[in-house]
């Protein structure tokens, strides 16, 4: 077999933890990286002169939902920050367009009567289908009600009584509407391809649902060319048999909690032992108080091992800190849903808890090991962003949230920096790893006043240059 064709890069700016600098050049050749000192360009050997821009790892998104973001990129956006009022949202869906419509990002403030009799009255005579942004909720119109109980009629009596709502709001039934709306394939390329362009090489998949089908699915779209990331894939048990592939590896049980409807106790215990003895992390999604200490008394029944996890952890008293510390748990937070949600927060929610909400830098004084997931498409995909966000606790309104939480920007950058098999572990450019980059045009001393996706200059994932001039 042909070796795979190395890279030099030359002059470029390395950087440690606390981001003092030095300039080296840096070969890769295939998936690893085999060179880092003063090195001169073998024959035939591609060049690229970085000119002292900084080079880091490729970011590693640690939380996202990517066939939902695919599918986001061909959906009308119902919320903010692009939609903030009823006349916009009319304007938004009224758009000249044929078959489903798919909303996505809707929040109330938009507006509060959103229901199957205003979609009806306001919106187009096409079936429409409006996702609220916390991903749990659907909201439909009566052309869509009517497409979906048509294609519900050969299920079993238990699951059409599921879709059968007249006031068209369908909580938590993406796995069963997923089967009955005949849409087209997410396009994953192009989502894929986005991800590059802001410097994501690495993708933890956390959807909750993600089974053997979604696996193989995952493998044809990286065989393809239409994924260029690496994916750890979370999600059911069933996932714990899957072979470790190039691109592929099998991430944690993913648990969705509702604090409506909490799942009974001693199951949820059995549930993690299980997942523990086939050596697989637990990953719970906790974005509320109840849910977290309901969790923490789990993992306190059931021991914690390395890997088990909290996702968002969006509320945190101060003395549930203290137990996350004594379980060795680590967290993977949002911040930038502080700058996107934050004046919905400051609005509703009681100022006392202000300071419990989406801790950053209390987690990291105390021990707790951290990292950041953009939580995409509910969150905003590009990770600069939500490192400016740790950076600076503002909202899109100009408000402050939580300013003792502030990070500076190389922790910040370090929230993205952890390998998808343990977000904690930072990874850094040196022989032997995985040819993962990000070459930026400036200096870090720059790029940390401006934490930014227009620095980047080209993404290199698995050896091969994925984004950028020079791909
Ligand atoms: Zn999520």
């Amino acid at each position: 077999m042909l070796e795979a064709p190395s890279i030099l890069i030359k002059r470029a700016e390395l950087i440690d933890k606390m981001g003092s600098a030095r300039v080296k050049d840096v070969r890769f050749c295939g998936d690893t990286i085999t060179a880092v000192g003063e090195l001169s360009p073998a024959a035939n050997e591609r060049c690229v002169d970085a000119d002292g821009g900084l080079l880091i790892p490729g970011l590693n998104d640690h939380h996202v939902h990517l066939a939902s973001y695919a599918a986001s990129l061909q959906s009308v956006r119902c919320g903010p920050p692009d939609i903030h009022c009823e006349s916009e949202l009319i304007e938004a869906i009224n758009r000249p367009g044929s078959g489903w419509l798919r909303g996505t990002g809707f929040q109330e403030d938009v507006c509060p009567d959103l229901d199957r009799a205003w979609l009806d009255q306001n919106g187009p005579a096409r079936p429409v289908r409006i996702q609220h942004r916390s991903g749990r909720l659907w909201i439909f119109n009566t052309l869509a009600i009517e497409a979906v109980r048509a294609a519900a009629a050969d299920l079993a009596p238990h699951e059409q009584a599921r879709v059968s709502r007249t006031d068209g709001l369908y909580y938590d039934a993406d796995e069963i509407l997923g089967g009955l709306i005949q849409s087209e394939a997410p396009p994953i390329r192009q989502a894929s391809q986005r991800l590059a362009e802001l410097g994501v090489t690495g993708l933890n998949d956390m959807t909750p649902t993600n089974d053997i089908k979604a696996w193989d699915w995952f493998v044809s779209l990286q065989h393809s060319g239409d994924l260029l990331q690496r994916v750890r894939m979370s999600g059911r048990s069933e996932l714990s048999t899957q072979q470790k592939l190039p691109g592929l590896v099998c991430g944690e049980v993913k648990v969705h909690l509702h604090d409506t409807v909490l799942p009974e106790f001693e199951g949820f215990v059995d549930l993690i032992c299980n997942s523990h003895s086939l050596g697989r992390g637990v990953a719970v999604h906790c974005v509320t108080e109840v849910e977290l200490v309901f969790t923490l008394a789990a993992f306190r029944a059931a021991g914690a091992i390395k890997g088990d996890r909290i996702e968002h952890a969006s509320v945190m008293p101060f003395e549930l800190v203290e137990q996350l510390v004594e379980l060795g748990l680590g967290v993977v937070t949002q911040p930038n849903f502080v700058r996107e949600r934050g004046d919905v927060y400051l609005r509703d929610i009681p100022s006392g808890q202000h300071d419990s909400l989406y801790r950053v830098r209390s987690l990291g004084d105390q021990g707790v090991p951290m990292a950041f997931g953009t939580d995409l498409p509910f969150g905003d995909p590009d990770p600069w962003a939500a490192m400016r966000a740790a950076t600076e606790r503002r909202t899109l309104g100009g408000q402050c949230l939580g300013e003792q939480e502030t990070v500076s920007p190389e922790q910040a950058l370090l929230g993205f920096l952890g390998s998808l098999e343990n977000p904690f572990v930072e990874r850094t450019v040196t022989v032997g790893a995985e040819a993962d980059l990000c070459l930026l045009k400036a200096p870090w001393q720059t790029v940390r006043l401006d934490l930014a996706a227009h620095h980047l200059r080209l993404t290199v994932s698995r050896g091969k240059i994925i984004s950028g001039p020079d791909s």
